[in-house]
């Protein structure tokens, strides 16, 4: 069995970040189900925060960041964020990414929602695919060795450690166990719970679910984030960064109705606000056609070619209007999960030997609702100390041989899929999944809501549990890798259900028709669902306050 020191999964910017970080002289290893510039982070266009402004400051990002997680994010990792974040920009620079420039020459930065200053750098409105590029020249130049298109199916447990990995190989197939003294989970999002997402077909919450399943708790998983402006009809991401150039929402009216719910910040008010708003609006007969409006025609030509270029060519590509010309129907869809593997600022969980980072994290530092452009920080503040945290660690384990019999186990789990008959594909239990969940835990839920969900999640489990895998084959099996996932998504969608049927208050992006108001007396704390066969277990724990009193 091939045994490294730390063995990083996912080659997305907080994987291929903890593998630059972690020291040159350790084994480091990346395993990745797709070629690591495919990974998700390529898509992030708007931008990645942090203050560089001679007025701005760390502490007034961190206070951004409190406030607009509405003070459920713990302080002491806000506050090692926004300190770190720039020289962390710099660093990024010094490593190959070309941000886009102002006039004096320096790193430009836009205004994001719920931001008291323009602290948004970005390159173009490709900020994603310009750092995630530049990190994988870093990877290739450091020659960290890279499993490609291989899908880890399980964690491997020793003496309550985290040991490795098994992992199934998509190009060749077949199951294989990889040691390690550390493991770094790094798997991004999970968006694909919700039918409507703007995220990436492979962000079914692999991590979270391996971490899950492995006894590491989840935190905070009914905080979903639903952006506010996704393309009608292919959940499409249209970047806040078009607000912040300076685009408008507008409704059947011809209004801008965002002065009837935030009249200060109007279309830059945080993610929540904005899409709560307009989903009012649609559902009060203003929308056109199941949208509202996005209007950047005042802007000007130039500026939209300039700074807002992909926009434009999405538009155009997938909605056939150019928006030079003609605003963009909107609307809101699932786009980031705030909860995730519970970790501290180092990235360490409850298990030894296993890490987190990234999006399938939960630190926390975004709390009921994350600002834009902060996730790409989060990305790289926390990737990087986990790489460096994790090399430590592996420091302290002596290598040995494993006796694991995990790999025994997965290949039994994957003899019977591929032996099962009958006619229930992954695919309709994954549309199914998708719709209940978009139906049920979307932008406004209730307890009705939620219970309907919580039952059609029971019959969706005993239906997955007889999915069939058509193809009996080992080489690019991507029906066997469908069934893997839909139980990712099936783990996932089981712990959002209860985390949010039990939050009995209204706070960011989880928000209940039914108990509306925030209640801080009660519910300043951490939700925490540990598996158990009966289905999640919760229990709370305190959130860090040092500076920013809630208000
Ligand atoms: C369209 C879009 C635009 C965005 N724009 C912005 C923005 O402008 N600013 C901002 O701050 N944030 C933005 N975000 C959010 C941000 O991009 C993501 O949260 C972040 O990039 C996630 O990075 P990550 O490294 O955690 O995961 P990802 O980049 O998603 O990478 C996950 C990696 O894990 C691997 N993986 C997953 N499961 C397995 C498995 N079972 N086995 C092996 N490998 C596995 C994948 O192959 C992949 O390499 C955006 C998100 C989307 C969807």
């Amino acid at each position: 069995m091939k045994l490294h020191d730390i063995l990083i999964v996912g080659a997305g910017l907080a994987g291929m970040r903890a593998a630059i970080a972690a020291p040159p002289d350790l084994d480091v290893a990346v395993i990745s189900k797709v070629h690591p510039v495919r990974s998700h982070s390529v898509a992030a266009q708007g931008g990645i925060n942090a203050a560089l402004g001679e007025d701005d400051s760390w502490e007034a990002h961190a206070f951004d960041t409190a406030k607009g997680g509405l003070y459920l994010g713990d302080q002491d990792a806000i506050e090692a964020m926004c300190r770190e974040a720039p020289e962390d920009i710099l660093e990024l620079e010094r490593l190959g990414v070309i941000f886009s420039r102002d006039e004096q020459g320096r790193i430009a930065q836009r205004p994001f929602g719920g931001a008291g200053f323009p602290r948004t750098c970005y390159a173009a409105d490709r900020t994603g695919h310009a750092i995630l590029h530049a990190m994988y020249e870093q990877l290739l130049k450091r020659r960290i060795a890279v499993y490609e298109e291989w899908y880890v199916t399980a964690l491997i447990m020793e003496d309550g450690a985290c040991r490795g990995v098994v992992a199934w190989d998509l190009i060749h197939g077949g199951l294989h166990a990889i040691g390690a003294k550390a493991v770094i989970l790094a798997t991004g999002g999970s968006g694909r719970v919700f039918l409507t997402s703007t995220n990436a077909v492979i962000n079914t919450g692999d991590g979270m679910a391996l971490a899950y399943r492995a006894g590491a708790p989840l935190a905070d998983m009914e905080f979903v984030q639903f952006h506010p402006t996704t393309l009608k009809g292919t959940g499409i991401l249209i970047t806040e960064g078009a607000r912040g150039e300076g685009g408008y929402l507008l409704n059947t009216l011809g209004e801008r109705f965002m002065k009837t719910y935030a009249p200060q910040q109007m279309e830059l008010a945080t993610r929540s606000t904005v899409s709560l708003a307009i989903g009012q609006e649609i559902l009060e007969g203003r929308g056109v056609d199941g949208c509202v409006l996005l209007d950047l025609r005042h802007l000007g030509r130039q500026r939209i070619l300039e700074r807002l270029p992909q926009i434009r060519e999405l538009a155009i590509e997938f909605a056939g209007l150019d928006p030079i010309e003609t605003p963009i129907p909107v609307r809101p869809g699932a786009h980031y999960q705030m909860g995730g593997v519970r970790t501290n600022q180092w990235g360490e969980t409850d298990i030894p030997g296993l890490y987190a980072a990234g999006e399938c994290a939960c630190v926390s530092v975004h709390g009921a609702n994350r600002l834009g452009g902060n996730s790409l920080l989060d990305t790289i503040v926390f990737g990087r100390r986990s790489g460096i945290r994790a090399g430590e660690y592996a420091r302290t384990v002596s290598p040995r041989a494993l006796t694991t019999d995990q790999l025994a186990i997965e290949q039994e789990r994957v003899r019977l899929l591929l032996a099962r008959e009958g006619s229930i594909r992954a695919w309709q239990v994954r549309e199914e999944l998708g719709q209940l969940m978009s139906l049920n835990l979307g932008l406004v839920r209730t307890r009705e809501s939620m219970s309907t969900a919580l039952t059609s999640l029971s019959a969706l489990t005993r239906r997955a549990a007889s999915v069939m895998v058509q193809d009996k084959g080992r080489v690019f099996n991507t029906d066997l890798l469908q069934t893997f996932e839909l139980q990712s998504l099936l783990d996932v969608a089981e712990t959002i259900v209860a985390s949010a049927l039990a939050r009995e208050e209204s706070r960011g992006a989880h928000y209940r028709s039914d108990f509306p108001k925030r209640d801080d007396a009660q519910w300043i704390k951490h939700t925490v669902a540990r598996r158990t066969p009966q289905g999640a277990a919760l229990t709370y724990e305190p959130v860090t306050i040092t500076r920013f009193q809630p208000q």
